[in-house]
């Protein structure tokens, strides 16, 4: 029997390889930087990293690394608790107050990641009288978060709002409680932004809660970086994060909403009841990056400066980028095989970035995702534009 599937398992993994799709990780050896080490065939090199959510360039911040040191000293290494049995630290009902007060929200609910917010949002909120109406592009996690509560489906096309309005039409024609919108703040793979604007018109039109995954968002958009409904001036209803991006890029997620819903998920949220407290030093070190990240507008700018000499450079190169005002820089390869291969032959040059296949992506939209980040020099930028255009050519991809 285990022989059998260990069989099947190897056949599918080379099924995989044949592809093309299969992912392979690299070893680094330095902290997450602009310019980071990596090892190589058992040799370390420098290299030029496009493809961290180090948006900020917060995480090897020196005041971000004193704050969790400093929390380890007071509150020691771990909580070895939930948080409802005895594992809820002064420092995380701190760390709560801050986010919601950051994010303009009545109070913040902190969980292990935004994979667990987004996982254990929906279904203590919703039952089968309830809908949610949700963007086909959303996370992964919000889509099993989804699958994990009972309310009815429905899905729309890609920030499509006339799509949206006729699934609003078909939820409400059921009479549903409760309908929630559930959307990214920005698309993770294309950089694109929600459309906010109309996602909050048609929320107030069919009394519908608006949710907002500001995973790439939050410290990125809007003033102070609150994120993307801000960047319109507006606000969501509920807001899920990451503290695994731009605030710090440790790890931890949170919710933050209205009082009411944010109590229920401390009642009622299983990845939240049934997991362990943030170790203190994420707590302390998200407290000190979130100060960093609301006094951060000369790493915002700096941020929006080294997109656009990038886009700017690698347009100029003459590759296919989607266009858009988001650090993420899709540069369009449409085959598997392409992206693996000049993600390759860049990480020969120096520059690393990572290929996004099939199942991340859709079949023949395959590219290269670079992630601009304000730890970026204007110096190593042009290394890599210029290895872009120099690899592009060997492949024959530009002229
Ligand atoms: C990264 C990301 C997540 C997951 O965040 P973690 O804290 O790493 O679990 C969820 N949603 C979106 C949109 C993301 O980009």
């Amino acid at each position: 029997m285990s022989k059998t599937t260990y069989r099947r398992l190897q056949y599918e993994l080379r099924t995989i390889e044949q592809e093309g799709l299969f992912k392979r990780e690299r070893l680094i050896t330095s902290p997450q930087a602009g310019e980071i080490r990596v090892s190589r065939n058992g040799r370390e090199q420098s290299i030029v990293n496009l493809c961290a959510n180090n948006y900020l360039g917060l995480a090897n911040h020196p005041e971000i690394i004193a704050a969790a040191k400093a929390a380890m000293d007071e509150y020691g290494y771990g909580m070895a608790s939930v948080r409802f049995i005895c594992g809820t630290l002064d420092l995380h009902r701190k760390l709560e107050r801050r986010i919601a007060e950051y994010l303009e929200m009545d109070d913040a609910i902190l969980f292990a990641a935004a994979f667990d917010a987004n996982g254990g949002v929906f279904e203590p909120l919703l039952t089968a009288e309830d809908a949610i109406v949700s963007d086909s592009l959303n996370h992964a996690s919000i889509i099993d978060g989804i699958r994990l509560c009972k309310a009815k489906r429905y899905r729309f096309e890609n920030n499509n709002m006339t799509h949206l309005e006729a699934q609003l039409e078909q939820a409400a024609a059921e009479s549903p409680r409760t309908i929630v919108i559930a959307t990214d703040g920005v698309f993770s793979m294309d950089g694109t932004i929600a459309n906010i604007p109309q996602l909050r018109q048609l929320a107030y039109r069919f009394d519908a809660l608006l949710l907002v995954d500001d995973c790439h968002a939050t410290g990125v958009l809007g003033p102070q970086g609150k994120g993307t409904a801000a960047h319109f001036g507006l606000q969501a209803d509920i807001i899920t994060g990451t503290l695994g991006k731009s605030l710090g890029g440790a790890a931890g997620g949170f919710v933050a909403a209205a009082q009411p819903v944010v109590d229920m998920l401390r009642q009622r949220s299983r990845p939240y009841l049934f997991s362990n407290a943030l170790p203190p030093m994420l707590a302390a070190g998200a407290l000190k990056a979130i100060e960093l990240s609301r006094a951060g507008d000369n790493l915002r700018l700096a941020l929006r400066q080294n997109a656009q000499r990038f886009r700017k450079g690698l347009q100029q190169a003459g590759y296919r980028l989607l266009e858009g005002e988001h650090p993420i820089i899709p540069v369009m390869l449409d085959e598997a095989r392409l992206a693996q291969e000049l993600a390759n032959r860049l990480y020969e040059r120096g520059i690393y970035v990572t290929g996004f296949f099939y199942p991340v992506v859709p079949r023949g939209q395959a590219r290269i995702r670079v992630q601009i980040s304000a730890a970026l020099t204007f110096e190593q930028l042009d290394k890599a534009i210029a290895a872009f255009a120099q690899a592009g050519r060997e492949l024959g991809l530009i002229p």
